[in-house]
């Protein structure tokens, strides 16, 4: 028996996925602060033990990259009980630098202050120990949850720290903010849209996949994914490669849009 839940969090409606095999638990991503990894935390206990009886399961993190929305719940999951944290080593050597720079960005911001209330003022305090993803180009990370293998590629334009999840036996793959679906993917100066774009043919060429969990809006297709490599790709052409405006792209279809908002995939 698998679970597959993705979760949404505000700020930043970004997404985090629970996994959960017959053996361990793995978090994809920790949302934007202490108050969602808590609560991803306290989802994964439950869903572990509906599959392992009261105790529950080990449960690992996986970083998709290090960007705050993604990775600023990490150390309250550790905190929590989260046994290993995965993460590119480009993650592991750029989390700390990354923390300083968007906290000063989220001081001065708009970010609601119940959620900057949450915060630590600390930069430092945001930084977890990594156990580094180190697979040769080209190869992958593996993890046996349990029935449920995983892999952990790494790849990069979005940001220099990308990491794809792919469930190779359930064609589901989370793909961190390589895909964005609803509001522009967005392109800042860590992107590299040659890379990006690189990404993208990289997550299509996983035969299997065809459900892809954006880093924000909801679950894609073959076909969005397709068309925002194409969006990339015209851009690059344009541009070449530097901070630029993506469009926004829509899933077609009625989605539950709601924020915070959880939903079963499997
Ligand atoms: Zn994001």
């Amino acid at each position: 028996m698998t679970h597959v839940h993705v979760l949404t969090f505000s700020p930043a409606k970004v997404n985090c996925g629970i996994i959960v095999g017959s053996d361990r638990t793995l978090l994809v991503d920790a949302g934007p602060g202490p108050a969602a990894a808590a609560h991803l935390l306290e989802r994964a206990g439950r869903l572990g033990e509906e599959i392992a009886g009261e105790g529950g399961q080990d449960i690992d993190l996986v970083l998709t990259h290090d960007h705050w929305d993604h990775f600023f719940g990490a150390a309250e999951a550790v905190s929590s009980g989260v046994s290993t944290v995965h993460a590119s080593s480009a993650f592991a050597a750029d989390q700390e630098a990354s923390a300083w720079i968007a906290l000063d960005a989220i001081s001065r911001g708009d970010e609601p202050s119940e959620y900057r209330r949450q915060l630590p003022t600390d930069p430092t305090e945001f930084v977890v120990d990594v156990s580094p993803v180190d697979a040769s180009p080209g190869e992958a990370g593996t993890l046996d949850l349990g029935g449920c293998p995983v892999e952990f590629h790494v790849l990069g334009g979005h940001s220099t720290a990308d990491l794809v999840v792919r469930l190779p036996e359930l064609g589901i793959v989370f793909t961190g903010d390589l895909v964005e679906e609803a509001d522009p993917p967005q392109a800042g100066a860590d992107s590299s849209l040659s890379e990006w774009a690189a990404s993208l043919r990289t997550l299509l060429s996983f035969a299997e996949a065809n459900v892809f969990v954006p880093g924000h809006g909801v679950p894609v297709d073959r076909d969005f994914v397709t068309r925002q490599l194409a969006d990339l790709e015209g851009m690059r052409s344009d541009q070449g490669d530097s901070e630029v405006a993506l469009p926004g792209r829509v899933m077609p279809g009625d989605h539950d849009r709601a924020v915070p908002r959880e939903v079963r995939l499997v």
